[in-house]
């Protein structure tokens, strides 16, 4: 109708009608949109061209190009990319559940089960990424995790941890086999920084083998890896709700980042098994090439222990 029209503040996009703001950055802001033809909704990132010098132009097209490429469950699905004068704009599915991010805040911490739901499915949107594509993402982190809600059905609740501060919820979980604690399918977001270390679809690195430059396969072997060590940063902030690394002083923090000076810090990691333990330490391994691989990651004992007890049959 012609209020919507008049209500939408961005040029370019007059069959969208903007709702809520779901995000900002530094350079962007993200907004849930209704598909006024299509009834699709839809998240618009926007980016105002003023403010951005042409590197960061430059980066933009980068980002919708290795987004459009992309076609995975646990990936957020690009639908277009728009331009006009003023802004750029970047549309997506719509991921209805938000952040990983605001989970973690909103349980404290996340149990075995329902980390290693959501990690499992980082992992498979890495394979994907690392192993079809060629594309290291270089920017995983809860804030960059989004999931499709799951209703939780109260009576079939079964509590498993209890959080110390009685303003916390409890985290619940589902006991059908689909999921936990109300999330679904976790989607990867945010290829602002992502980088692509192939130049083509095929597998295979870019130039003749043979005749790539040491730094391109130098690239190519060492830079999946920093995803790998982002991978175990954030299983570590799942299982206990705060980061392995962590300083007021960067840098203090990139000294201990340098050495991989991490603990299990005592009450918080009492209770984690030494599966998951295992498994954090092994991606949070200072030598790339000693850090687990995707496919390490993958058939991890830990993250393929059984996580959903079917009920019993009769
Ligand atoms: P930035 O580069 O500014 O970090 P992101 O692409 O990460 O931009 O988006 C910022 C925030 O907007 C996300 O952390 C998330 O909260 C929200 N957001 C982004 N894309 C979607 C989406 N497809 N569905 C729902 N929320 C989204
Ligand atoms: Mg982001």
């Amino acid at each position: 109708s012609e209020t919507r029209k008049d209500n939408n503040p961005f040029p370019g996009l007059e069959n969208y009608q903007i709702t809520e703001k779901l995000g900002e950055g530094a350079f962007s802001t993200v907004h849930q949109a209704l598909n006024l033809q299509t009834n699709e909704h839809v998240a618009i990132k926007v980016i105002k061209k003023q403010q951005l010098d042409q590197n960061q132009k430059q980066a933009v097209l980068k980002e919708a190009t290795i987004m459009r490429q992309l076609s995975h469950d646990n990936i957020v699905k690009f639908v277009e990319f728009r331009e006009v004068d003023q802004y750029y704009y970047i549309i997506q599915e719509l991921i209805q559940g938000g952040e990983i991010f605001n989970e973690i805040v909103k349980f404290t911490y996340l149990s075995e089960d329902l980390s290693r739901h959501i990690i499992k499915q980082v992992g498979e949107a890495l394979k994907y990424l690392h192993e079809e594509i060629g594309v290291v993402h270089r920017d995983l982190k809860p804030e960059n995790l989004l999931f499709q809600p799951i209703p939780i059905i109260p009576s079939k609740v079964r509590k498993l941890r209890r959080s110390d501060d009685p303003n916390k919820l409890d985290e619940g979980e589902f006991n059908n086999g689909v999921g936990g604690g109300g999330i679904g399918i976790v989607k990867l977001a945010d290829f602002g920084l992502s980088k692509q270390i192939w130049y083509d679809n095929t597998k295979t690195p870019c130039g003749t083998v043979g005749y790539t430059a040491p730094e391109i396969v130098k690239d190519e072997h060492y830079s999946k890896n920093v995803d790998m060590w982002a991978l175990g940063c954030v299983l570590y902030t799942l299982l206990c709700g705060f980061p392995p690394f962590y300083d007021e002083k960067i840098d203090l923090l990139t000294r201990k980042v340098a050495r991989g000076e991490y603990t299990f810090l005592s009450p918080w990691w009492d209770e984690i098994s030494v599966g998951a333990k295992t498994c954090v330490k092994n991606l949070l391994t200072v030598d790339p090439n000693k850090r687990y691989t995707i496919d390490q990651f993958l058939s991890d004992p830990w993250l393929n222990e059984v996580q959903f007890k079917q009920p019993k049959k009769n």
